[in-house]
């Protein structure tokens, strides 16, 4: 996972110009019925879902399903969450600053920047 996010870190932080203020956390889980059950992401995870990022903590959960060219995928869009959430969330505050922050604008822009080429 590491080698997988690695390029990403270095890809994302050249386009959004920011440098993660903390370690970045990934949980991992080896299926996606074992992610549906994981007691970090609260309420229900649909069958659709391939990852989520939590705006409190920032963690990125996601399972290990299909391809790893579809896991890399799933990671690299999942990261652009993680910095979007870091850059909106001002220092000290308890308050994870993407509950400002719109639906549309966030997948938006994590679909844009982690496009398929
Ligand atoms: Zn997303």
């Amino acid at each position: 996972m590491g080698r997988l996010a690695e390029p990403w870190y270095t890809r994302e932080t050249g386009l959004l110009n920011h440098v993660l203020t903390t370690r970045q956390p990934i949980i991992l889980y080896a299926s996606h019925t074992d992610f549906e059950q994981s007691p970090v992401v609260p309420g229900l995870i649909q069958e659709g879902t391939r990852g989520v990022t939590l705006s409190l903590g920032r963690k990125v959960v996601l399972p290990l399903t299909g391809t790893l060219a579809d896991t890399d995928h799933v990671l690299g869009h999942e990261l652009i969450h993680a910095y979007q959430f870091d850059m909106v969330t001002t220092r000290g505050s308890p308050e994870p600053g993407a509950a400002r922050l719109p639906l549309w604008f966030v997948e938006g822009i994590g679909r844009v920047l982690v496009a398929r080429t």
